[in-house]
């Protein structure tokens, strides 16, 4: 069965101007699309800038609001907020963005950015919080000092190991990757894909892990979905997307 299931996805963003800032336009950022993930697996969306990747991982994470369709978890839809707060969605999907560096907040220690998602679902006393905290750390190769250092005292690679551990906290059952290597040097993504891949087997999470590089996807991803203009224009297995005739 299904983890999630995206059925006729559109989603608009309004365009304000003028001095009142009133809506004078929309964009069709996402245009009816549909795709399921399975359990476990890692599911690529690729497809060039601007054509709909983030909009459509945001908006399986909650983050926004589909203007049409549904997005189906545990049977129910998860676009209503009050299913995702009775099937504790905001646990069970997270996300990772491109650039840990704005994404995780400049000034919280690394011990509190962590815990944070902890604090909001798992009601820990504060020695096995930080327990569990030093335990996500070692998990993703980072040392105990790094519990009280800022985002900044740390390398590219580094913060996005911080993201996964942050993600992973609540054990999800999916974790949506945006771009998670894109801004990392080339020598860093290896390191960043192989550690996501253990990440992987040892949590047995699904991902969605949006890119624009073929190469990562291909490395990455079970099935793979590509977007232009807000559209799925070819769907399939890794095997389906690579091995064409
Ligand atoms: P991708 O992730 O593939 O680069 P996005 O989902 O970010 O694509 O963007 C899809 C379209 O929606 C683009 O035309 C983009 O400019 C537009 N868009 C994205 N976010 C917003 C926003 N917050 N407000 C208005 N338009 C947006
Ligand atoms: P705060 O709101 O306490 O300043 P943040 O700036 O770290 O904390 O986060 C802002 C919001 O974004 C919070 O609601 C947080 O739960 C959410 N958030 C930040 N990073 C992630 C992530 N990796 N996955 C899911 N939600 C996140």
């Amino acid at each position: 069965m299904s983890l999630i299931e995206v059925k006729d996805l559109e989603v608009h963003y309004p365009i304000r101007s003028g001095f009142w800032n009133r809506v004078t336009d929309e964009v069709l950022a996402v245009d009816g699309i549909s795709l399921d993930i399975e359990a476990g697996e890692t599911y690529g969306l690729v497809g060039e800038s601007g054509s709909g990747k983030s909009t459509t991982g945001k908006s399986i994470v909650g983050l926004e609001k589909p203007t049409k369709g549904q997005i189906l978890y545990k049977g129910k839809d998860i676009t209503k907020p009050r299913n995702r707060h009775e099937l504790d969605y905001n646990q069970d999907v997270q996300m990772i963005f491109q650039d840990s560096l704005s994404s995780l907040n400049p000034r919280k220690r690394i011990e509190d950015i962590i815990a944070e998602p902890l604090r909001n679902f798992a009601h820990l006393s504060k020695d096995d919080e930080k327990l569990r905290v030093l335990q996500l750390l070692d998990i993703v190769g980072l040392d105990a000092d790094a519990l009280y250092k800022y985002p900044h005292q740390f390398s590219g690679g580094q913060r996005q190991r911080i993201g996964v551990a942050r993600a992973v906290a609540t054990n999800p059952k999916l974790i949506v990757a945006d771009e998670p290597v894109s801004a990392l040097d080339l020598s860093v993504q290896a390191q960043v894909l192989n550690f996501m891949k253990k990440i992987q087997r040892d949590f047995g999470v699904s991902y969605l892990f949006i890119s624009h590089d073929l190469g990562v996807v291909r490395h990455m991803c079970d099935n793979i979905a590509i977007m232009h203009r807000g559209r799925i224009v070819e769907i399939g297995t890794r095997d389906d997307i690579y091995n064409h005739p």
